[in-house]
């Protein structure tokens, strides 16, 4: 029989009590430790994720089916929050079409340093924008932030993260400034980073970075300063680009 997501997230009583109360919303909460990812409980097969894209062994992608991503409603209602391993903004406010069909944005969260890397290269910062279609089909959207311009979006969120004693409030994303302007991507199939590690989940890692300042990337990392999952072995999966 296979473990739910949320059993598996529930292992002992006082992660199961946090886990009940967070369950109403959908959600379960709980601190990972990224020093000792070897005892995260969930899937350990052969499609897992990040992994290290190694530019000079993509495929092209395939001109006799739908290639782009497109993002629609990109001014996105919802709420901030420190999630236990990592900074989110959870809205489902953003519609994405990607390689023809329709996935619904579910929140979106950030690693640092980022968790793929590029021809062996670690980025400061990776966003990853969270989408599921009606039959529960995954996708994320990978974007590596370098350090530059201050990021609006990245601003909002971390302006937006309740205190201690407040609660959530909605709030208004610009997920617009935190794109690229090319959707350009790297796309292969992998896993959720974080336990239960679920596979069958479709990346999109855009090839082109989008900035963020030194200000931002510290306060970033006064909430984490480490919470990227180690590199998966590839296992022979192709890794197909397109445009960017
Ligand atoms: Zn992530």
């Amino acid at each position: 029989m296979r473990t739910t997501p949320l059993a598996a997230a529930c292992l002992s009583l006082s992660a199961l009590l946090s886990c009940l109360s967070n369950a109403a919303f959908g959600e379960t909460r709980h601190s990972l430790d990224y020093q000792n990812q070897s005892a995260w409980k969930g899937v350990l097969d052969q499609a897992q994720s990040p992994i290290d894209i190694v530019t000079s062994h993509a495929q092209p992608a395939l001109d006799n089916e739908p290639r782009e991503i497109a993002l629609r409603h990109l001014d996105a209602d919802g709420t901030a929050e420190d999630n236990g391993h990592a900074v989110q903004f959870n809205t489902h406010a953003t519609e994405a079409t990607i390689r023809g069909r329709y996935f619904r944005m579910t929140q979106f969260h950030m690693h640092a340093p980022s968790e793929h890397t590029i021809d062996g290269k670690h980025f400061p910062l990776e966003g990853h924008f969270v989408f599921k279609a009606q039959d529960g089909r995954l996708a994320v959207i990978g974007v590596m932030y370098e350090e530059g311009d201050a990021n609006r979006g990245i601003q909002e969120i971390l302006d937006d993260l309740p205190t201690a004693s407040a609660k959530p409030k909605t709030a208004t994303l610009d997920v617009h400034s935190m794109l690229p302007e090319h959707l350009g991507y790297h796309h292969y199939l992998g896993s959720l980073t974080t336990p239960p590690l679920t596979q069958n989940v479709e990346w999109y890692v855009l090839r082109q970075p989008v900035s963020l300042s030194h200000g931002q990337l510290a306060v970033l990392r006064r909430h984490y300063k480490q919470n990227n999952r180690a590199i998966q072995p590839l296992h022979g999966r192709p890794v197909i680009e397109f445009g960017g």
